[in-house]
């Protein structure tokens, strides 16, 4: 038996997974914390935020983020990956900053604009 917050909303249920009943979730108020639970045991996901290098604005990083949640065990990889990554001015929230990251299919864009500017 596992034990775990539900993280899919702010009510934070605490829920009970039960690996011997195919994994069971109990203390769910819905039935999204039922499939969190199950999954966060099966094949953890999350989004991952992070920044790239950036060029031609007032500053130097830009935050990014995946357009969807990647399998966590990539995590390290993908934060290494994204240390290669820079990106130059003008850039717009949704920009793609890496496509297909590690071949997840699954993009990383930026979340903020970034005017060029003079330095
Ligand atoms: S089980 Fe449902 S109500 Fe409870 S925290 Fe998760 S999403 Fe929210």
């Amino acid at each position: 038996m596992k034990e775990l917050i539900c993280i899919v909303c702010p009510r934070g249920c605490h829920l009970r997974v039960d690996e011997e009943k195919d994994y069971l979730v109990t203390g769910n108020s819905c039935p999204r914390g039922a499939e969190y639970g199950k999954n966060e045991l099966l094949h953890p996901v999350r989004v991952l935020t992070s920044t790239v290098r950036l060029e031609g604005a007032a500053v130097r990083r830009c935050p990014v983020k995946t357009r969807q949640p990647i399998a966590r065990e990539l995590m390290l990889r993908a934060a290494k990956a994204l240390d290669a990554v820079t990106v130059t001015a003008p850039v717009r929230c949704g920009d793609v900053v890496l496509s297909d990251l590690l071949g997840t299919g699954i993009d990383v864009v930026a979340t903020k604009d970034f005017p060029k500017t003079e330095r």
